[in-house]
């Protein structure tokens, strides 16, 4: 199953561009060449669910350590996707939030990676479709340039075709709530597509707020209740599932152990993810993996394999690429014979 899922063509839709980092990358970059020892010896030790979240910020903090410059950014950008695409996803939707290197604006920050993409795709040899996309991504802790950041990406869509929307990320302890709904209503005001991170503590008040804001998905809902579920199912939001994220960030206690994978009244499609795939060691291969071993294991050979190509197409139909490329993968994955 392992090979089938390889080759066979997949799509990601919530992976963040410097958790993506390579090990080898970090460590070469960073002034501790040991770094990713460092952070193994305190990221997901046995405690509790907002400590283990507060030592993934505290790693994040590192890499940004080491991604101090848009020469560096570049090539991060450049691994990332070269990654995505060496295990033959066709769609990969990466977030990133605004950074202001030294010397340097958060349009530079931007630009540069959107540069890469294109200097990636310029220099792709491969024939099979890819279709990379960045979403900018709001900070909790740094809402004061929240505003800054999704008018950056409405100009530069305009401009290119890699920025399709926004998204809610960072620490899901910090950050004015009320300051959160303000921001995608103005991203909704702009016609932005948008995505957030919500559940990812328990808040049962702040959840429902959350999904009122009406995304397109929500990343993670690992805390979501049975209320928080009837809205999703209502408002048609889909769910990007991180397992191997959740593992480390002990919000779920087993990979088999996802509350919106188990709750047999939640209707809206699922997406399995890698969140930060160099961070947490894993690639999207794995995460189909877990899925498949944890949550479809009465299911045949055969049966798994069309779970796979139907994963697939529902991740197609909801990225935020347009109308035509969409068709124009879905034939191409149509057309596979499994
Ligand atoms: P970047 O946006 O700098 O390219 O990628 C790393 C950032 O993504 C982190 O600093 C954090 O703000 C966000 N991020 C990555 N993984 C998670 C996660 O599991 N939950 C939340 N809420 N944010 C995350």
């Amino acid at each position: 199953m392992k090979e089938f899922i390889k080759s066979f063509p997949k799509v990601e839709l919530h992976t963040h561009l410097n958790g993506g980092i390579r090990e080898e990358t970090l460590n070469k970059w960073h002034k501790n060449k040991e770094v990713t020892k460092y952070i193994d010896s305190f990221l997901s030790p046995k405690t509790n669910s907002q400590k283990a979240m507060e030592n993934c910020f505290k790693s994040f903090d590192l890499i940004y350590e080491a991604t101090t410059t848009l020469e560096r950014i570049k090539q991060l950008t450049k691994e990332v996707l070269e990654d995505y695409d060496n295990e033959n996803c066709i769609i990969v939707e990466i977030r990133t939030s605004p950074r202001k290197l030294e010397g340097h604006s958060i349009l530079d920050y931007y630009n540069t990676v959107i540069e890469s993409f294109q200097e990636y795709l310029n220099n792709r040899n491969k024939n099979t479709p890819f279709y990379p996309y960045l979403l900018f991504s709001i900070n909790r802790s740094k809402l004061e340039i929240g505003k800054e950041t999704i008018d950056i990406a409405n100009e530069l869509r305009k401009q290119n075709n890699f920025v399709k929307g926004i998204e809610l990320s960072g620490n899901p302890y910090k950050g004015d709530i009320n300051k959160i709904i303000e921001l995608m209503n103005y991203s909704k005001l702009l016609n932005m597509p948008f995505t957030m991170h919500i559940a990812e503590k328990i808040d049962d008040n702040e959840m429902i707020k959350l999904i009122e804001c009406k995304p397109s998905r929500m990343g993670h809902g690992t805390y979501v209740n049975n209320e928080g579920i009837d809205l999703m199912n209502k408002y048609n939001i889909d769910c990007e599932i991180c397992l191997t994220s959740n593992m480390v960030s002990r919000s779920i206690d087993n990979y088999n152990n996802h509350p919106i994978l188990k709750n047999k009244n939640y209707k809206g499609k699922l997406f399995f993810c890698c969140d930060d795939r160099g961070l947490f060691r894993t690639c999207l291969t794995n995460e189909l993996l877990y899925a498949i071993d944890n949550y479809y294991n009465n299911l045949s050979e055969i049966e798994q394999k069309n779970l796979i190509k139907k994963l697939c197409l529902d991740g197609i139909n909801a990225s935020f690429l347009e109308e035509n490329i969409k068709n124009e993968l879905k034939e191409y994955v149509e057309k596979i014979n499994i």
